[in-house]
């Protein structure tokens, strides 16, 4: 059982081309952080910086679902709002795979179905992001929304 209310799911972008949970990790913790900032990360064909530069993709990695930080902990993703929201991040800066979408789509299902989940928002919706001039996760959050709670 989780102590804390989760009413909000929070969608990122990595705004890397490459990365996975280990790479955001050692970067998070550079920032002082004990543990990756978000609690799901979205997977691309380029988890790894050499599979970018090399020009290699890994299509086994596209789409596939990561565990961050336990759902039970807040996350650090959004300033001012981790207590009541979970962080999902797509690896990505302005593109992203239509697997990806998928994976997010159903992960949306999956914890909508475990929280009282009452909003999906961009993390540029936040006020706290507005400040800070984020436009992440680079998607417009309208159409988004409408893929990700459009019944199959
Ligand atoms: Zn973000």
């Amino acid at each position: 059982m989780t102590a804390r209310k989760i009413d909000t799911i929070v969608i990122h972008c990595s705004a890397t081309e490459y990365g996975n949970r280990s790479i955001f990790k050692r970067w998070h913790k550079k920032r002082g952080w004990d543990d990756v900032g978000y609690h799901f990360i979205i997977n691309n064909s380029y988890p790894k910086k050499k599979d970018w530069y090399n020009k290699t993709p890994d299509f086994s990695s596209d789409g596939r679902i990561e565990k961050g930080r336990p759902v039970e902990i807040a996350g650090a993703h959004v300033r001012l709002h981790n207590e009541n929201t979970v962080g999902i991040c797509l690896v990505g800066d302005r593109t992203f795979t239509a697997k990806q979408f998928e994976s997010l789509k159903k992960l949306v299902k999956r914890l909508s179905l475990e929280f009282k989940i009452s909003s999906i928002k961009g993390h540029y919706e936040f006020d706290t992001a507005q400040e800070q001039g984020k436009t992440c996760p680079n998607i417009n959050m309208v159409m988004l929304r409408k893929l990700l709670t459009d019944p199959d």
